[in-house]
């Protein structure tokens, strides 16, 4: 999947219930309690996959139970008075005596040896007791039977507690995971979408071996009403079986009297109906407004990570890959897509037509299932032996041959670089009209916004990048998580890192004029200061609960992973290296599913060179710790000194005491440093180490070409020498190390290792620096301090960092020119320039912009602005209000998707609080503004002084509209949060964002964006506090 980008979103969402039902997770069934595990003699001793985890909610009452350092009869009494007090008081208030039911001081100690002074409590609690059962005994899901007080058995391990199913029987599953005795090997499925009322029925049927002996079989399935379930065992007869639901896991299970035997095999045949999903995921609905004005519906699917289930009853998890037959009916002026290609179609007794792909020829996990009911229109092109199509909505067909074009070059190349044949006969590459994520990467059939795959013929080369980056990812995860798979989401970035990492490395080589590395080089900076926050996490990490699985789509998966791979990739001796262990790892591992030392065992093996390093070894440091190291660089004579420690921005609550990091490190020097065999390597495994230099050398930059993941000290003198170099020849390192080295510096200035004027001192070189990569880094950094200044009402501070950025780069902003631009990155570097000179209200670009605005209106809209300026120009118009009216009327009007989200961008950058509350709430409607977009919007209000305080108002007003549309941890709620609040930097700030965020609960407050901003928001405050001195005097 790709994430778009970080003003955008991804993919798929929680429905209403998921959340819902995480909140009544907390809140266990009684009987759970309550009940004797001896007396259930039905249920299977557990299976041999069946681990001794407990669920959240049933651990805290066993241990309220069980390690209370109360006598033991008093705290069971205690505890299960206490669950009835709660439920008295929550459910008959009204019978409540003025006696308290239950209070801690006098605790109904005599439940099992009654005594004559607490007789009377006793009695009343009996009768509590009494009432309350019968009271729990009705209502749904709640067979309070078996209540007592009894002593626990605090020496037997916890026997798994069973939750209740929706019919009241117990279910016969504990786990958020699925137990591993039943496995499947192919699904038939039958869907019969109706677009006119959205909603759909479905046949699925299961064909699965037994691995251990069992008496249960548990899939999942989210809001499917089951209308008939039947099963076959072996040559067996076919019989009726109950399908039983326990709705809060989203599991399905059926029960057995006699046990499956391993080696069986059975078929469950499953009939039911539900509705299309009206968000993200799952088979959802989907319109568009065509050329005439009629409103056209759609179906698509967006099953990545747990939304397969919302669509048909299937074993949701990774590792359960299985191959499938599909088969969807549709009205005859539609058309249907799926994995494979279609295999016929038939005309149906009701007037549908019935369409039938052929079964997959490889086995593919559950998310990555696809179809697709549309009227959209393809062109089509063979490559190899793949039919590669682009399909779009009909009028956007003009915009489909770029992709088309890109698809088929990156096919052929990865093909040959990974040397295994893309294994279907076709491959499709859908636009779809109401899409979350940047793309999905369903097998055969990869999903994408519009703006991610349409470009027009006179697109910026700056929007082909975004959409060839794109392709080169998706069509990356065709070998990377489609053939190999992650055995669960903890190594997600085994799929992401990946093929974030391959988007970039096959774009060099196969659109060079893309020029992606600059576009790599500021990912990897802001993976960094993610990264250094101590409410990260390491790049394989622990997930159990759908919120942790969403909260795995970040830049850690993405971008850090793809980060350490090109670290390793360019530390390995022999640049064939690393291509011949992933492609011995995809080899050995094709078709299955693989955790993180899989991959570097296979790289390990390919090692050849006589510098014998242990890839395992080397890269577990990177993998299973969060964070990254500082290098920090001193020198005495021909003795450099390199010390690592954790670079962990706060130390509050901090887990890092003897973190160590196996470091490539590098280094050039004054003597060669520009060409690739100036670089030199020396591996930091340790605290410290000491390489030698000749005496002669001036200085040293460590980390060519910023390809390592870790930043760089170089000590007062260090930097000197630096600084000197640069200002007498800024061509004596290359673009990436300056850039590098600007990253650097503020970040060691946010970690308090230098003062804001060592800052300062690094970038007097500025004037004479032309590049896009260093100059796009620091006036990224400078304009975070300038709108946290702003922020602050710190007015005498912002004009002077306004002048102090034109002082330094108001030349060479006067220097850009207006026209059309092929260069990538002189289209980067002048946007970059242009957007903070226009931002900042300087005059002559403000004026420039405001004349191709007109030009633009004047001509009717033929007149062209070139692409990459579209921003910075609607922006500026959106400030004046006869104009924000025009741009206002466009955004109805353009059909092109990037064109439109510019649009947008520009009317959430008013400063007329009015309109930016119209545009929030009009994102959160989705009628005029879709809602897919909203995250965009917010985080283009929040950058204003004008609505950034509206907008945190909006999203705590509405947080539970925000989770009904986006996933509780999903990527849009991530950029939502950081959003809001990455630019307050005052204590009040800070109590407001925590009060509100605590007060959520289970509705988002464990979220680990939450530790991000709280963090955040404390970073910023200490950075003011030390700085503000500085800036008062320096700037
Ligand atoms: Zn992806």
């Amino acid at each position: 999947m790709d994430l778009f980008d970080s003003h955008s979103t991804e993919h798929a969402n929680l429905p209403r219930n998921m959340i819902e039902n995480s909140m009544f997770e907390e809140e266990p069934d009684v009987v759970d309690l309550a009940k004797d595990s001896t007396a259930f003699p039905t249920f299977p001793a557990l299976d041999p996959d069946e681990v001794a985890y407990e669920p959240r909610s049933s651990r805290l009452l066993v241990r309220g139970l069980g390690e209370n350092d109360m006598d033991e009869d008093e705290e069971d009494c205690e505890s299960s008075a206490r669950l009835l007090g709660m439920s008295f008081m929550n459910r008959s208030s009204a019978h409540r005596s003025s006696s308290s039911p239950y209070t801690r001081q006098a605790p109904p100690r005599s439940c099992s040896r009654p005594s004559a002074r607490t007789m009377v409590v006793c009695v009343l609690f009996l009768v509590i007791v009494a009432s309350m059962t019968m009271v729990l005994y009705f209502l749904p899901g709640c067979t309070f039977t078996k209540a007592g007080c009894r002593k626990p058995n605090k020496t037997t391990p916890v026997e798994p507690i069973y939750p209740i199913s929706t019919n009241g029987e117990l279910f016969p599953w504990a786990q958020l995971r699925l137990p591993y005795s039943i496995h499947p090997i192919s699904y038939d499925l039958t869907l019969n979408p109706n677009l006119d009322d959205m909603t759909f029925t479905g046949q699925t049927v299961i064909n699965m071996t037994v691995l251990h002996n069992t008496k249960r079989i548990v899939l999942h399935g989210a809001n499917l009403n089951i209308t008939k379930a039947t099963f076959k065992l072996g040559d067996g007869e076919v019989k009726d079986v109950t399908v039983l639901e326990y709705k809060p896991r989203q599991q399905l299970a059926v029960k057995f009297s006699e046990e499956l035997k391993a080696g069986q095999y059975c078929v469950l045949t499953l009939d039911y109906s539900a509705t299309l999903s009206h968000t993200y995921d799952g088979f959802y609905n989907s319109s568009y407004t065509d050329k005439d004005g009629n409103r056209r519906v759609l179906a698509a699917t967006q099953f990545e990570p747990l939304y397969a289930r919302k669509a048909f009853p299937c074993f949701d998890e990774p590792s359960f890959k299985a191959t499938f037959l599909i088969k969807i009916s549709r009205k005859q002026d539609y058309m249907t897509l799926s994995n494979m290609p279609k295999a016929k179609s038939t005309l149906l007794p009701n007037g549908l037509v019935q369409d039938e792909f052929e079964r997959t020829s490889v086995k593919m996990s559950t998310y990555l299932v696809a179809f697709i009911v549309s009227n959209f229109t393809p062109i089509s092109k063979n490559v190899s032996n793949t039919l590669v199509s682009v399909y779009s909505v009909p009028e956007k067909k003009e915009h489909t041959d770029y992709a088309l074009d890109t698809a088929s070059k990156l096919l052929e190349f990865y093909n040959s670089f990974f040397e295994i044949e893309y294994p279907l006969k076709k491959l499709d590459l859908v636009a779809i009209p109401d899409f979350l994520a940047g793309a999905m990467e369903n097998w055969g059939l990869i999903t994408f916004r519009e703006t991610t795959l349409l470009v027009g013929k006179e697109s910026s080369p700056l929007e082909k990048q975004v959409v060839a980056s794109v392709i080169a990812h998706e069509l990356a995860h065709q070998w990377f998580g489609n053939l190999v798979t992650m055995s669960w989401w903890n190594d997600l970035w085994l799929n992401e890192g990946f093929a974030t990492y391959m988007q970039y490395m096959s774009l060099q080589t196969v659109l060079p004029q893309l020029d992606t590395g600059n576009l790599f080089l500021s990912v990897r900076f802001r993976a960094m200061d993610k990264d250094a926050l101590n409410s990260s996490h390491s790049v394989s990490t622990e997930v159990n609960t759908p919120e942790q699985v969403e909260e795995m789509f970040d830049s850690v998966s993405y971008e850090k992973g793809a980060s350490i791979l090109l670290m390793l990739n360019t530390s390995l001796p022999g640049d064939q290296q690393f291509r011949k262990g992933i492609i011995e790892y995809l080899k050995e591992f094709s078709g299955a599913n693989t955790d993180t030392d899989d991959l570097w065992n296979s790289l390990t093996k390919v090692e050849v060179s006589t510098h014998h390093q242990n890839v395992s070894e080397m890269m577990n440091s990177w993998t299973s710790q969060k964070g990254f190291p500082l290098v920090t660089v001193s020198r005495n004579g021909d003795e450099v000194n390199l010390t690592q420690e954790h670079f962990l921005l706060t130390s509050e609550n901090a887990t890092h005491a003897s973190s160590l990091w196996n470091i490539p490190v590098t280094y050039v020097n004054d003597s060669c440093s520009l060409a690739p065999e100036c670089r030199q390597v020396f591996n930091l495994k340790t605290k410290s180490g000491t390489l030698k230099v000749p005496k002669s050398v001036k200085w040293l930059k460590l980390n060519y070409r910023n390809t390592g993941f870790y930043i760089v000290h170089y000590g007062n003198e260090g930097w000197a020498a630096l600084i000197d170099a640069l200002s007498k020849n800024v061509s004596v390192l290359t673009h990436e190390d300056r850039a590098s080295l600007i990253h650097n510096i503020f970040a060691l200035s946010r970690f308090g290792r230098v003062s804001f004027q060592q800052v300062l001192n690094v970038l007097e070189y500025m004037p004479s620096e032309t590049e896009s990569a260093p100059v796009t880094e620091a006036l990224l950094q400078l304009n975070r301090i300038y709108r946290l200044l702003d922020k602050r009402q710190e007015s005498g501070l912002v004009a002077r960092m306004r002048s102090y950025i034109l002082m330094h780069f108001g030349s060479l902003m006067k220097s850009q020119t207006w026209g059309e631009e092929k260069s990538v990155s002189k289209q980067e570097l002048r946007s970059s320039l242009l957007g903070m000179a226009c931002s900042m209200k300087e005059e002559n670009c403000t004026q420039q912009a405001k004349s191709l605005f007109k030009q633009y209106v004047d001509s009717n809209e033929t007149f062209r602005i070139p692409g990459d300026l579209q921003h910075v120009v609607f922006s500026v118009a959106a400030q004046s209000d006869k104009d924000w009216t025009t741009l206002h009327s466009m955004y109805e009007r353009v059909a092109y998707d990037a064109e439109k989200r510019k649009i947008l961008q520009a009317l959430a950058s008013t400063e007329d609080t009015r309109r930016l509350v119209w545009v929030l709430k009009a994102g959160l409607e989705g009628d005029i503004i879709q809602t897919q977009d909203l995250p965009l919007i917010i985080s283009t209000v929040c950058n204003g002084f004008a609505g950034y305080l509206f907008a945190w108002d909006f999203i705590q007003e509405n947080w539970d509209r925000l989770i009904e549309k986006f996933p509780v941890g999903s990527f849009a709620i991530q950029t939502i949060i950081k959003s809001a609040t990455s630019q307050f930097s005052t204590q009040a700030h800070l109590n407001q964002v925590q009060a509100f965020f605590s007060s959520l609960k289970e509705r988002g407050s464990q979220m680990r964006s939450v530790q991000e901003a709280l963090e955040t928001i404390r970073l910023n405050q200490r950075w003011m506090d030390e700085n503000l001195p500085t800036l008062r005097k320096r700037l």
